[in-house]
């Protein structure tokens, strides 16, 4: 599995504290506190939807879909966080207090339902929240160390991580192996097991990083190396930007309906700019529980409805459009997002939302992922993204493929990638 972080990201020193916000250390933004909501595999039942619709109408009602396919509540008053606690823990949201910003998991919003999945992982991802959660050890953990499990569909396939475990269908049955920030360790595990390697990779990082600042493997010089020697094995040669283990990398799931492995259908709807206001959550919450299912977030700030029945599909699919959600794969909102900007952000000077909205109208279905800022905080800009954009009152900058370009302003960066070739 490779990992595609940006190399000015490896070993750099920290010299601040890790203030990664959560749900119980809320963060000071400028539009009022923010909670951000961990979902191992990105999975929300109808209960935890509701819950997070409560959530967000303790604050300004701004409920964001991020890059790790967890949620932020916006604009929360002084005081919300005890009210907020209590309702995302009678949800199941908060199985351990001490765990609740390390529970970074993520898998495919169709985790072993893909056709081309390797094996189920739905447990495998409880099993390493559940070990997560019952050692008091990992509570050390930064909130920006990352876990990923990829089933073996290759839609995780290069995601940027600390620890993943990545399926393959092995000799004769399915296995998972060990990766270290893109690294493979070479040890494989049966999928039932496959936890305790993970967890094991964790531990070897916390004795690894004694007392230095570092939040993530990456941080340490010679990091992904030396947790490895500490469990015992050599690492293989790292490849950024190589292909994944087995070959296989598969684009992210597109807006619209999947047949899974089992016959049933995942129905994919893109929120724009990945925002969902409490009324939509709670929509979703009636729709997951009229077809006994739950609600898979992605890193592609996209939500699926995993295991509807086929005779659900097309009633789904009508309330999906009502909530304003996209249901068309050729749709340019695919791949674009934007941080909270203006009247969300009193540091943002350009309205990076309106922004996104006209590139919606000009990329194509299959332009790389891009994601717009609205000042240098470049909030929500994970390290793999191909495009991002930045702009403040001062101008701003355009980064395409390692390629950084001034602009004067928001009007000039939608000129320059609309001339891009395959944007
Ligand atoms: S990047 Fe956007 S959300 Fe973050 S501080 Fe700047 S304006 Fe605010």
């Amino acid at each position: 599995m490779a990992a595609t972080a940006r190399a000015s990201e490896h070993c750099r020193p920290r010299s601040d504290s890790d203030r990664c916000p959560g749900a119980l250390r809320l963060h000071d933004a400028l539009d009022g506190a923010l909670a951000r909501v961990r979902l191992p595999g990105g999975r929300a039942s109808a209960a935890q939807l509701a819950a997070l619709a409560a959530g967000g109408r303790l604050g300004s009602g701004i409920v964001e879909i991020t890059s790790r396919a967890n949620v932020q509540l916006r604009g929360l008053p002084q005081g919300a966080g005890e009210p907020l606690g209590a309702l995302l823990a009678d949800a199941g949201l908060l199985p351990s207090p001490e765990h609740e910003r390390a529970r970074n998991i993520l898998a495919s919003p169709v985790a072993g339902r893909h056709p081309g999945a390797a094996g189920e992982v739905d447990e495998l991802v409880a099993a390493l929240d559940r070990g997560l959660c019952a050692d008091p050890a990992l509570a050390t953990l930064s909130g920006r160390f990352s876990f990923v499990v990829e089933d073996g569909s290759g839609i995780l396939s290069g995601r940027e991580h600390d620890v993943a475990l990545c399926v393959s269908r092995g000799a004769a049955t399915p296995e998972a192996g060990l990766f270290l920030d893109g690294g493979d360790t070479g040890l494989r595990a049966p999928i039932a097991g496959a936890a305790e390697l993970a967890l094991e990779a964790a531990h070897a990082f916390i004795a690894e990083r004694g007392a230095a600042a570092a939040w993530r493997i990456r941080e340490l010089p010679g990091g992904a190396e030396r947790v490895a020697a500490r469990m015992g094995v050599k690492l293989a040669p790292q490849v950024d930007g190589g292909p994944a283990a087995g070959g296989r990398t598969t684009p992210p799931v597109p807006p619209g309906r999947l047949r899974q492995r089992d016959g049933r259908v995942a129905i994919t709807a893109l929120p724009p700019v990945g925002r969902l206001d409490p009324p939509q959550l709670d929509r979703l919450a009636a729709l997951a529980r009229g077809c006994g299912t739950e609600a898979r977030l992605s890193p592609c700030r996209t939500v699926t409805l995993v295991d509807v029945p086929d005779a659900h599909a097309v009633a789904v699919e009508r309330e999906l459009d009502d909530l304003g959600l996209v249901l068309d794969p050729a749709s340019g909102w695919r791949g674009l997002s934007a941080c909270a900007g203006l009247r969300a952000c009193r540091r943002a000077t350009a309205d990076v939302r309106a922004a996104a909205a006209a590139r919606a109208a000009q990329r194509a279905p299959d332009a790389p992922a891009e994601h717009w800022t609205a000042c240098e905080r470049r909030c929500g800009e994970s390290g793999d993204v191909p495009v991002a954009v930045s702009i403040d009152a001062q101008g701003g900058e355009v980064r395409t493929g390692g390629r950084v370009r001034r602009v004067a302003a928001v009007e000039e960066a939608l000129v320059l990638l609309a001339g891009e070739r395959g944007s």
